[in-house]
């Protein structure tokens, strides 16, 4: 899928409109539109990655942009304490379906492990 076609790009140039928790010049936090838990936000790189596996040397601090935005939302969202779920999937099998990386942030109800 290109660039062009991508929701989550479409999200990032403003074509698409999302429910948006947080941004900054990296990344865009926002609602998931159809959520898994009372609390479901995804975080997203503004650039375009397709799935985990084309992450690259340079990315380190991107990755890690993203985790640490996810811990100042949950904790923004009242999750810290009680607990939360972080989670990319990586192509099909894992339930990727969106080909714009992007990390689910999960709160609000007692999550059962493993997840399926
Ligand atoms: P994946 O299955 O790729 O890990 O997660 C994709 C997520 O994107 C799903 O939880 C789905 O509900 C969410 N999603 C799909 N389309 C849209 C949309 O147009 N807007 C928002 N906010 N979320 C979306
Ligand atoms: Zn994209």
């Amino acid at each position: 899928m290109s660039e062009q076609d991508c929701l989550f790009c479409k999200i990032v140039n403003g074509d698409l409109a999302a429910d948006i928790v947080y941004e900054n010049d990296t990344l865009i936090a926002f609602r998931d539109i159809d959520p898994k838990a009372p609390t479901h936000i995804l975080l997203i790189p503004r650039r375009h990655i397709a799935t985990m596996n084309d992450l690259q040397d340079g990315d380190e601090s991107l990755s890690g942009e993203l985790l640490l935005a996810a811990t100042r939302i949950a904790a923004d969202e009242g999750l810290a304490d009680e607990g939360y779920r972080v989670v990319m999937n990586c192509n099909a099998a894992a339930g990727q379906s969106v080909f714009h990386i992007h990390l689910h942030l999960m709160g609000g109800r007692t999550m059962t492990w493993p997840p399926g």
